[in-house]
């Protein structure tokens, strides 16, 4: 049944592979944007809160991103940034082992959740310590270090390589020791089926403008396991987060639910838009999609290879230790990703030199694949990337 093209509206003439770090626009997400825009803040003015369900929305989107990453209705609160759903987990994490100094990651995590806790560490001032091992290393380092970690914090996919981390072995290693576990699935929700209940993870937290197609500035998501939520101390006790926040009560009361992790006023036009991007999901298997995944990346891998000698593949080549995207290394990749995009095929570059294409079954098949190596071997061979205009580096790249 997959892909499921007519679910987006795609630009002609391109094939994209970068819906692992933007997702392309769903069908229905204009003409619901324009509903919210219009009939329900344009005519309903503040009643929409309550007429148009804005109040109920957040906890709704949570409840469809839930089977998505694993997980039951009522375990997944939204909004906000990533970056700042690491720090709650973070600091609710932390506050789960007082006695334990501390915290483990690696070395490959995303750079910004590395900051938030060096921040963390700082703001605490209580001596903690951050521990990032090449990520080969992390069991390694639970085995000789446990009993010191109080968070193990990883990022599932790594969104450079692509490499995938053992969820399950890693949970229950650190558990093992008597660590809590946050897992960012920044890179894996809706690139592959999950299992966050079976994992017995305390936390997971990711964003919804990658593989879930909600846009640019999509609200995050964060999971807590159920059975903890009442011992969690949220660290930014906003009012949404309140069990009522109209009641105005002076005292923070959290709510006795995961929305305690939720802080203040929901952006209701980006949730929207998210709600009808998570339509594209009705009836995919996540299975099958992850099978067409790794079908798709290691059709990619070997037109590469043989197209292509100049390039280093820098992923796993075991797709099942892949997530859903293929890095090359490449001297020269920076303006071989922009002629490639001048060409029609877009990817990204990762600093130093990795070209990164993301493979959405969604919305791409084996003939894209084909052809998008076609015209990378172009660009490399012909050496269309040596022109003038593409040296410069834009700011996002
Ligand atoms: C994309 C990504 C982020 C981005 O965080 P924002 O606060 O949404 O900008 C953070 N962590 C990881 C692992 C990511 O892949």
């Amino acid at each position: 049944m997959l892909p499921l093209k007519e679910r987006f509206d795609l630009p002609q003439g391109v094939i994209y592979l970068d819906g692992n770090s933007l997702g392309p626009l769903p069908r229905g997400a204009v003409a619901r944007a324009t509903e919210v825009m219009t009939q329900q803040w344009g005519q309903e003015l503040i009643r929409a809160w309550n007429t148009a369900g804005w109040m109920d929305l957040p906890v709704r989107v949570g409840d469809r991103i839930a089977p998505l990453i694993g997980a039951v209705p009522g375990t997944v609160a939204t909004g906000d940034t990533l970056s700042i759903k690491v720090y709650q987990a973070l600091v609710a994490a932390l506050k789960l082992r007082p006695d334990r100094r501390l915290i483990l990651s690696d070395k490959g995590n995303f750079p910004s959740d590395l900051y938030m806790a060096q921040g963390l560490i700082e703001t605490l001032d209580q001596g903690y310590r951050l521990l990032t091992p090449d990520p080969e290393d992390v069991l390694n380092t639970l085995s000789a270090r446990g009993e010191e970690v109080a968070v193990l914090m990883l990022t599932h996919v790594d969104y450079r390589t692509g490499r995938m981390h053992d969820m399950a072995a890693l949970t229950q290693a650190a558990q093992a020791a008597g660590a809590v576990v946050i897992w960012d699935l920044a890179h894996s929700a809706g690139a592959m089926a999950l299992d966050l209940t079976g994992s017995k993870a305390e936390f997971a937290v990711g964003c919804t403008y990658k593989y879930l197609n909600g846009g640019p500035g999509a609200p995050a998501f964060i999971y807590a396991r159920p059975d903890l939520i009442e011992a969690v101390e949220p660290a930014l006790a906003g009012w949404m987060g309140h069990e009522a926040p109209f009641a105005m009560d002076p005292a923070y009361r959290p709510a006795m639910s995961t929305e305690r992790l939720r802080v203040g006023t929901p952006p209701i036009v980006q949730l929207a838009i998210l709600d009808a991007a998570l339509d594209a999901w009705e009836g995919v298997n996540l299975t099958e999609l992850r099978a067409a995944t790794m079908t798709l990346s290691d059709r990619f891998i070997a037109e590469v290879e043989r197209r292509c000698p100049a390039l280093t593949l820098a992923s796993p080549r075991d797709a099942r230790r892949r997530g859903a995207q293929v890095a090359f290394a490449f001297e020269h990749g920076y303006p071989a990703m922009q002629a490639l995009i001048d060409q029609g095929v877009i990817g990204d570059f990762r600093a130093p030199d990795i070209m990164r294409f993301g493979f959405t079954p969604l919305f791409l098949d084996e003939d894209d694949v084909v052809a998008a190596a076609a015209v990378l071997e172009r660009v490399i061979a012909d050496g269309l990337y040596r022109e003038a205009r593409f040296q410069n580096r834009a700011k996002v790249t």
